[in-house]
């Protein structure tokens, strides 16, 4: 079945949606509506989304599980697209000792299977709830290693809605950083080598994640400073924060690191409560909290 929008030349193997509220797609629970939302079928269904955007001169997004990203109260006046699980662009196979999974994968899909078959490379990523798409584009991980560690290669849209075939080194990942989220990249697959090893810490990631509330809320909101030795989350408890609130948003008493919505946060509230964060740790620290959280204006 094809969906269509009428008056224009768009046409979808996948779901159009108008008017569709942000706030059911995101784990903040936050976000006004989007004018259109693209659930794709195909490929071509993502290019054909790509160059709709940008024949109606629209503002696009591509989001994964919502899982790191605050979007306006006002919404979104342009097309989303959304590569989740429940795409049809989700598939995850292994074969001998390499993965290959399309961007709606879910992460603990992926980990899941190879634990399966006999490789551990993934466990590291373990309680990331992302989708492949959205980990590559974040390189999300742990202090240890990250995802980014594993990649032989990624295909990927670019902004233009070109083809292109990504190499680890061309991916250029950093600390929560990416070239595919600085060009504004689609991925489309990745294939990993399972016999890539992270060194890392089990029982620490076990008491880290314990630490993490539970709720609404994205991970962690500020990356944690190259110039201190101390986390993020450490800096912001000591700045004396633990529970302050903006209207819903709370950061969190277990885990300073985290941003709660409480129920009718506002997106303005968690931005002025963002500013708030900032300028009490620089005035104790004289440091500079950087995002994590992908904040979208539009
Ligand atoms: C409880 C909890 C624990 C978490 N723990 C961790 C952790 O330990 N380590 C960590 O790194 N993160 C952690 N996170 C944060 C989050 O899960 C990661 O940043 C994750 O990579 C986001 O993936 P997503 O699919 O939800 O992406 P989204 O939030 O939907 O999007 C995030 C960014 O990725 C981009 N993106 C999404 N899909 C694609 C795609 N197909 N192609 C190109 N760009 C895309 C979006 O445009 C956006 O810029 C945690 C979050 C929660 C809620």
């Amino acid at each position: 079945m094809k969906t269509s929008l009428r008056h224009t030349n768009f046409e979808l193997q996948g779901t159009l949606l108008q008017d569709e509220p942000l706030s059911k797609h995101t784990s903040f629970r936050i976000g006004g509506a989007a004018r259109y939302f693209v659930k794709p079928k195909s490929v071509e269904d993502v290019s054909n989304a790509i160059a709709f955007a940008q024949s109606q001169e629209l503002s696009w997004h591509v989001l994964g599980n919502g899982t790191n990203i605050l979007f306006p109260d006002h919404g979104f006046d342009g097309v989303i697209i959304h590569l989740g699980p429940s795409t049809d662009l989700n598939q995850v196979t292994i074969e001998d000792d390499r993965l290959y999974a399309e961007a709606g994968a879910s992460l603990a899909t992926a980990r899941h299977l190879s634990e399966k078959s006999g490789f551990g490379a993934m466990d590291f990523l373990v309680g990331i709830p992302a989708t492949l798409g959205g980990a590559l584009a974040m390189n999300a991980g742990i202090p240890e290693g990250a995802i980014g560690d594993l990649v032989t290669s990624v295909i990927a849209l670019d902004h233009n809605g070109k083809l292109q075939q990504l190499s680890q080194a061309e991916c250029e990942f950093g600390y929560r950083s990416s070239r595919i989220r600085r060009e504004q990249m689609v991925v489309l697959a990745a294939q990993l080598d399972l016999t890539q090893g992270v060194d890392w810490d089990k029982f620490a990631l076990m008491l880290r994640r314990k630490q993490q509330p539970n709720g609404y809320s994205p991970g962690c909101v500020f990356k944690n400073p190259s110039l201190s030795p101390q986390s993020a989350g450490w800096l912001i408890d000591k700045s004396g924060l633990k529970g302050y609130n903006v209207g819903d948003a709370q950061v969190s008493c277990s885990h300073a690191n985290f941003i709660l919505n409480r129920g009718q946060a506002r997106s303005a509230d968690v931005l002025a409560l963002i500013d708030i964060v900032r300028e009490k740790v620089y005035k104790e620290f004289n440091l500079e909290l950087n995002l994590e959280l992908e904040v979208v204006l539009n």
